[in-house]
C-alpha cells in the first residue's frame, strides 16, 4: 500500500491560522524584521513570501534591503538598531549573505531573545540542552510533520541526512530530545544506502536531487524530505525519489508542498513566542 502523504501545505495553513488567532487577542502587534542583503533572486522570493505570510497572520513587518555592496559594519549596525527597537520582536537575516560578510558574526549580533531563526549560539546551545524556546524553523517544521502523522519517535531509529547548522544538526537535536536513537549522515558517510535501510524515521536534508532511492527505505518508515533541488527542466524535486519511496514508506512528504510551507509557518510561530516572552501575555 502506498505511503500516507503528509501535506505540509495543509498543516502550515492550520498553523498560520492558529498563529493569527493568537495574535488577534494579544494586546500588541508582534513585529518581525527581515534583513535582506544583495539581490539574490531566490532570497528575494523567500523574503517576499515570509513578509506576506507574516502580514496575513497580523504581524507587523519590516523588510530592510541593503545593497550587495553593503559593508559588514552596515549590516551589523542594522541588526543593532533592530535589537534596540522595542516594536521588533523577531529578527531574521536572510542567508546566504554576500561572501565578504561573515554570516557567523551577523548571527551572533542578533539579540538571542529576538532570534526567530534559532541560529544564535545561545539558542543552539539551549537546543542541545533540550530547553530551547526558539528552535530553527525548518527542523521545527519537520517535527510538526512527524507529530501530525503520529509517527512514534521514542526508541525509534532516526537518520538525519545532512549535518548543516541550520537543518541537519538542529533536526538531530530535536529528534534526540524526542527520545529517538539518532544517527547523522553526511558526505563522508561510508554506506549511505545501508544507513537509510536501518531507519524508522528518515529526514533528508542534503540538497542532492532524488539521492534517496526506493530500495534504501525500510518498509514502513517515515520519510521527511527537506531538500529543494531545481532540475535542468525547471522542475523542483526533493532529496528523495518520491515515486519509488512512496511505495515502501508508511508516511512521506512531497516537494514542493512538504517541509517548505512549514518553515514559514514556524517562523511566524517563533515570532509570537519571542514577542510574548519579551512583552508578556499568553
Ligand atoms: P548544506 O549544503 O548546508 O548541507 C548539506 C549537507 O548534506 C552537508 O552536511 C553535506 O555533508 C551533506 N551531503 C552533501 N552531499 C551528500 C551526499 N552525496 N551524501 C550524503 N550527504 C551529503 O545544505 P542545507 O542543510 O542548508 O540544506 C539542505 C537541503 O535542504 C537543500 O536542498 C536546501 O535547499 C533545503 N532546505 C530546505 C528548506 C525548506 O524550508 N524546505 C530550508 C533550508 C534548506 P558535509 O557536511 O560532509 O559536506
Amino acid at each position: 500500500m502506498p505511503a500516507r502523504v503528509i501535506s505540509g501545505t495543509e498543516l502550515a495553513a492550520a498553523l498560520r491560522a492558529e498563529v493569527a488567532a493568537r495574535v488577534a487577542v494579544l494586546p500588541f502587534r508582534p513585529g518581525l524584521a527581515v534583513v535582506l542583503v544583495g539581490d539574490d533572486p531566490a532570497s528575494a522570493v523567500y523574503v517576499r513570501n515570509k513578509d506576506r505570510a507574516a502580514q496575513a497572520a497580523g504581524l507587523a513587518t519590516e523588510t530592510i534591503r541593503l545593497p550587495g555592496t553593503a559593508s559588514a559594519e552596515q549590516v551589523l549596525d542594522t541588526v543593532r538598531r533592530l535589537n534596540a527597537d522595542p516594536e521588533v520582536d523577531g529578527i531574521l537575516v536572510q542567508l546566504p549573505l554576500p561572501p565578504h560578510i561573515e554570516a557567523r558574526a551577523v548571527i551572533e549580533a542578533v539579540d538571542p531573545a529576538k532570534d526567530v531563526d534559532g541560529f544564535h549560539p545561545l539558542n543552539a546551545g539551549r537546543l542541545q540542552d533540550g530547553i530551547a524556546a526558539l528552535t530553527p524553523c525548518t527542523p521545527r517544521g519537520v517535527m510538526k510533520l512527524l507529530a501530525a502523522a503520529q509517527v512514534p519517535l521514542a526508541g525509534a531509529r532516526a537518520l538525519v541526512l545532512g549535518r548543516s547548522t541550520i537543518v541537519g544538526k538542529p533536526t538531530a537535536a530535536l529528534l534526540l530530545a524526542a527520545d529517538a536513537t539518532v544517527t547523522v549522515a553526511h558526505s563522508r558517510t561510508r554506506d549511505l544506502a545501508e544507513e537509510c535501510r536501518r531507519a524508522d524515521v528518515l529526514v533528508a536534508a542534503v540538497g542532492r536531487a532524488e539521492l534517496v532511492r526506493g530500495d534504501w527505505i525500510k518498509p514502513g518508515a517515515a520519510v521527511i524530505d527537506v531538500g529543494i533541488n531545481r532540475l535542468p527542466d525547471g522542475r523542483l524535486v526533493g532529496d528523495v525519489a518520491f515515486a519509488e519511496c512512496v511505495e515502501v514508506a508508511d508516511v512521506i512528504t512531497k516537494v514542493p508542498g512538504g517541509v517548505g510551507p512549514m518553515t514559514i509557518a514556524c517562523l511566524l510561530e517563533n515570532t509570537v513566542i519571542a514577542a510574548v516572552a519579551r512583552r508578556g501575555g499568553s
